[in-house]
């Protein structure tokens, strides 16, 4: 029998706010990876890094879920939704990575798993060193979310966690 582990966005933004988890912790974790994978510029490819991880990455009709994890024999299969935005499905990807490289088992059943697998994934696919550079160069939250492919949601928690948000001139 196999066992599948539900995610949906509204629980993982929930999950954000409410729990208290290690961050710094959770936020080195990504950014050894990072490095492990030679991350310099945006945007992260994370689909790599989670092959490269042992995550298996399918496409299936999974219904309102934009991902699903679950257990196949030694390794991880990810499912993943493609009728959401591909934003969706790479901060999918890095929160997954996240619960794989902070030795959680599975998605989905422990609240403090679920946010710390959110602050790895912001940060591998938002370093703190590429966002500042970015921040040079651009102050249009447009042209941040284009360049990381992150959701403007994904950006704005990340900059707001940062005490970054005042540096944007633009909401476009
Ligand atoms: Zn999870």
């Amino acid at each position: 029998m196999r066992v599948a582990y539900a995610v949906s966005s509204l629980d993982l933004l929930l999950w954000w706010w409410h729990v208290d988890v290690h961050i710094g912790y959770c936020r080195q974790a990504a950014r050894t990876v990072a490095k492990r994978y030679g991350v310099r510029h945006p945007p992260v490819d994370v689909k790599a890094i989670a092959t490269a991880e042992g995550l298996r990455l399918v496409y299936a009709d999974i219904g309102s879920l934009d991902a699903r994890l679950y257990r196949n024999g030694d390794g991880w299969v990810l499912e993943l939704n493609p009728a959401f935005a591909e934003t969706a499905q790479r901060f999918s990807i890095a929160h997954e990575v996240g619960h794989l490289v902070l030795a959680h088992d599975g998605c989905g059943s422990q609240p403090e798993h679920e946010r710390a697998a959110n602050v790895f994934a912001a940060e591998l696919l938002m370093p703190l060193d590429l966002v500042r550079s970015a921040l040079r160069e651009t102050s249009r939250l447009g042209d941040l979310t284009q360049r990381f492919r992150v959701s403007k949601e994904a950006m704005l928690i990340k900059l707001d966690e940062q005490h970054l948000l005042l540096k944007l001139t633009s909401f476009e």
